[in-house]
């Protein structure tokens, strides 16, 4: 039994092993597993994004709502509190859109 690295994910797995332990990739199954293989890595990155994206907006809520709260008084931890989370939802989400969008146009059928 030899330690070899897997074709797909590039982590350390027995020779024995017919498929990847870390991604299921089977190097048995020839070229069309390796698609397959990809096109669910593509499916998981975008599902990733778009759960990045909905975090981005629940953030952006919760943020609008305590700082909606707290505008009377630009001084309470509200007030504070709100426009951070504001701030830090909007360059969150600005991100994940920004990764979807680079995939879309610039890695569509690697
Ligand atoms: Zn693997």
């Amino acid at each position: 039994m030899a330690i070899v690295k897997c074709g797909a994910c590039g982590k350390q797995k027995s020779s024995k092993a017919p498929a990847c332990p870390h991604c299921g990739f089977n190097p048995e199954g020839g070229l069309e597993q390796l698609e397959k293989h990809q096109a669910k890595k593509r499916r998981d990155s975008l599902h990733r994004q778009n759960m990045l994206q909905m975090f981005a907006v629940v953030i952006l809520l919760v943020g609008g709502y305590m700082w909606w709260h707290g505008s009377g008084d630009p001084q309470s931890w509200q007030f504070q509190l709100g426009r951070f989370t504001l701030v830090a939802a909007i360059l969150l989400y600005a991100y994940a859109r920004g990764l979807s969008l680079w995939q879309k146009y610039f890695n569509k059928d690697k």
